[in-house]
């Protein structure tokens, strides 16, 4: 194959900044070599990138389609209501914004869409797995809002719906998030509603994580039940870092108004565009048996690392991540995080419920399978994976730095022959 030089790839950018040029080069580089295992991460297709990088990000379009405040939106009108009516379509909910600029602001405007300051949130813990932007601490979410918390059953690693129910009797929260970022289960949206309803709560599902699990049917859609549900567009779903609100029709005016003018200003147009054609990806049938290899592959993957000795929490996955509890192993997560991404490995550290070591320094690793998937890393070579961490983890322990380069060369091996969308040969 040849080999393309960054001057025939992006002639104008290395001509004008030779020193960024190479810095994007390099992270190119980076994303082709390394297995990303990095759950929230993924590769967006080369129409993806194309309609990320385009003119329409010259344009300032505050308002909605057919309600602006700037004149000349004749093709943007177009743009955000392709995007937004693929999200209905897709999600089947009633109402979609699309202009929200990512996961946090969405649901910063869900607070302001329902909620006064001080009014009480129900979400689940940060260490037990929920987001940030659900009612914690340090987040504005829980500085200006009453945070109360739900967690997971220490023997179970799960959700118990009674403890949300008595909670909820006892707190009356107005606004429930269910969904979080290190939640390897199905979310049980039914159940949630069910209580949501007894208190009179709006129900959020926040659904950023396994949005392209929803998309292509391989978890229940939240959409018989949530209120709202929010969600990034850059994670499962495979689209551009981005975020969408869709809501009942009921409340569709209460989110507009919040996302814009209550939040934000103008659109990021551009970004609008990738997200409409990351939407019409998401419902070709090849995406719905994307969704399904990712779960398939993440079942494998865990099956392989209990096998090896490896905790996960909750006993397995249902999705597209995996919870491993390292203290058996005798390595702190970020020691392992770190030996992995020597061996080009990438992976996070996270904190496990119940975990009594300390956020900055938790016990744990969370790993995922969208972006392996979407290079077509099969559920065979799954075993190969574990293996891989399981050496790593062990030569993490006893400080073998060798046997953390062994295992680098094999990384690359299989990446070199699992090629990465949108990623042209640097
Ligand atoms: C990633 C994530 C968000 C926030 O998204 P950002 O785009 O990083 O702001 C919100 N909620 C959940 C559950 C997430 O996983």
């Amino acid at each position: 194959m040849a080999v393309r030089t960054t001057e025939d790839r992006r002639p104008a950018l290395s001509a004008a900044d030779p020193e960024l040029a190479a810095l994007v080069d390099a992270e190119e580089r980076l994303q082709a070599d390394t297995l990303r295992l990095i759950p929230s991460e993924n590769y967006v297709s080369a129409a993806v990138l194309e309609a990320s990088g385009t003119v329409l990000q010259n344009k300032y379009s505050e308002g909605y389609p057919g309600r602006r405040y700037y004149e000349g939106q004749q093709v943007i009108d177009q743009v955000e209501t392709l995007a937004a009516e693929r999200a209905r379509a897709l999600f089947r909910m009633d109402h979609a914004n699309v202009q929200p600029y990512s996961g946090s602001p969405a649901n910063l405007a869900v607070y302001l869409a329902f909620l006064e300051p001080g009014d009480t949130v129900l979400g689940m813990s940060l260490p037990m797995g929920g987001h940030l932007t659900h009612g914690w601490g340090v987040s504005a979410t829980g500085t200006w809002f009453r945070g109360v918390r739900y967690g997971v059953r220490r023997d179970t690693g799960r959700v118990d719906l009674d403890e949300v129910r008595d909670l909820a009797r006892a707190e009356r929260p107005k606004v429930i998030f269910c969904g979080g970022t290190a939640v390897p289960r199905v979310v049980d949206f039914a159940g949630f509603a069910e209580i949501a309803r007894e208190v009179g709560a709006v129900l959020v599902a926040d659904v950023a994580h396994i949005a392209g699990l929803i998309a292509g049917g391989a978890h229940p859609s939240p959409a018989p039940y949530a209120d709202v549900v929010s969600t990034t567009t850059h994670k499962t779903l495979r689209g551009p870092r981005g975020a969408m609100l869709l809501s009942r029709a009921e409340h569709a005016k209460a989110i507009d108004r919040a996302v814009f003018p209550g939040l934000q200003g103008g659109p990021h147009n551009q970004t609008t565009a990738a997200i409409a054609v990351a939407l019409k990806e998401a419902a070709a049938p090849e995406f719905g048996a994307y969704a399904h290899q990712v779960v398939a592959n993440a079942r494998a993957l865990g099956e392989e690392l209990a096998a090896r000795g490896f905790d996960l929490v909750s006993g397995g996955t249902d999705n597209h991540l995996l919870l491993i509890d390292l203290t058996g192993k005798d390595v702190p997560g970020k020691v392992a995080a770190k030996a992995l991404d020597r061996a080009g490995i990438v992976v996070n550290h996270n904190s496990v419920p119940y975990d009594p070591r300390k956020p900055f320094d938790p016990s744990g690793i969370r790993i995922g399978t969208p972006a392996l998937t979407s290079r077509g890393v099969p559920a065979s070579q799954m075993g190969a994976v574990a293996q891989w961490i399981d050496r790593v983890v062990d030569a993490a322990r006893t400080g073998d730095e060798t046997r953390i380069s062994e295992v680098r060369a094999e990384v690359k091996a299989m990446m070199d022959a699992c090629p990465a969308p949108g990623l042209p040969l640097v």
